[in-house]
């Protein structure tokens, strides 16, 4: 079969012919039909410095898709051949303290498909059965290839009460942008979003931000000209750079709350008696509630929210290098590769 691997330890991706799994007893062997390119594969094209001490070589990367179950191991009863499915990239041990609480988010033994684990960047993936989510029919293909992200931006905005609240998310990232169309679908007030890239802050006024705002710009002008006296109330870290971080916390209101997705490349210095003094509430997010978030992106697709707009680029499978190309220079939002 056709696979994405990672081969050795250094920058690109090679294309080549892998060997076909076969599902054991409790797994699904699927056949991806769109994949799409998240920036956990971006870092591992890349090879930067976070995939150099985490991901063993070689390994097939991907972890957003959405396809066809062709094989069950035994004993699978939740899907069979032909039914369309996407599925949650996080594996947990299933014996943790959090994994028999039903906290599998917050297991301490994760592995992550196209990570430390065979992804999905192939003609066939297999994972375990709990893993697998079945779609329903109305949910297009292309959305249905992102609803990882989508996870992580619904897990991140609903961890906090949104309706009425004014809310800063740095990053108009894919995720950032997602979290943007999720407050305002759930009735938040202002959503202000702040990037360096002009594209993908013209990109967030479109998804219902209310300002698009340079990450350099006064943050407190903004404020001022959307009648917000006292503070943001809610906060969504989506872009992993301290200096985001730092300007969120000088701008949130006394009693907020933050949500920190974005993964910060280095250590932070930051000033965090303001947190203090401000009495703010800090969560760090990881992946999706299992299944609750899946559930709740799923239902709010359903009831109109629209996240269509993140996807700027639509490639067949052979063109990945394209992709990733347009997604370091920029240029991208959400890339989806056809198989
Ligand atoms: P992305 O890299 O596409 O988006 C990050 C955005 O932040 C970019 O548009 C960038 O221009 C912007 N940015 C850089 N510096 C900034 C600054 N000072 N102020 C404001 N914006 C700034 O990433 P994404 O796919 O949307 O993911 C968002 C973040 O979440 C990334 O850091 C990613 O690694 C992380 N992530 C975390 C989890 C998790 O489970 N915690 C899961 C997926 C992704
Ligand atoms: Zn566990």
């Amino acid at each position: 079969m056709r696979a994405l691997v990672k081969t050795n330890a250094a920058p690109g991706l090679t294309l080549r012919d892998e060997p076909r799994p076969t599902p054991g007893p409790g797994e699904v062997l699927i056949r991806p039909h769109k994949v799409s390119i998240c920036g956990t594969d971006l870092h591992i094209h890349n090879w930067d410095a976070w995939a150099a001490k985490t991901v063993p070589v070689p390994n097939i990367i991907g972890h957003e898709f959405v396809g066809r179950v062709e094989q069950v191991g035994e004993g699978v009863t939740l899907v069979k051949p032909g039914d369309r499915v996407s599925g949650e990239g996080h594996v947990v041990c299933g014996v943790c303290r959090n994994c028999r609480a039903g906290r599998e988010h917050l297991c301490i033994d994760t592995k992550g498909v196209g990570v430390n684990r065979a992804g999905c960047f192939a003609d066939a993936l297999v994972i375990p059965e709990h893993n697998v989510y079945p779609l329903p029919d109305n949910l297009p293909d292309e959305i249905a290839s992102i609803l990882d992200p989508l996870g992580n931006a619904v897990h991140t905005a609903l961890s906090f009460d949104l309706a009425g609240e004014d809310v800063l998310i740095t990053g108009a990232g894919p995720i950032g942008l997602m979290s943007a169309a999720i407050c305002r679908h759930v009735g938040a007030r202002h959503v202000v979003v702040t990037d360096l890239n002009e594209g993908r802050l013209k990109l967030a006024e479109t998804m219902g931000a209310s300002r698009g705002v340079r990450a350099d710009a006064d943050l407190r002008a903004v404020m001022g000209e959307l009648g917000m006296r006292e503070g943001f109330d809610v906060g969504l870290e989506m872009s992993g750079a301290p200096a985001a971080l730092d300007a969120m916390i000088g701008t949130m209101n006394h009693g907020g709350h933050i949500g920190l997705l974005g993964i910060f490349a280095r250590d932070v210095t930051l000033d965090l008696n303001r947190a203090i003094f401000k009495g703010l509430q800090i969560k760090g997010i990881y992946g999706r509630e299992m299944f609750d978030t899946w559930h709740k992106a799923v239902a709010m697709l359903q009831s109109g929210l629209d996240v269509s707009p993140v996807i700027t680029h639509r490639l067949p499978f052979e063109k990945f290098q394209s992709g990733f190309d347009a997604l370091n220079a920029g240029d991208a939002c959400k890339v989806i590769l056809e198989m």
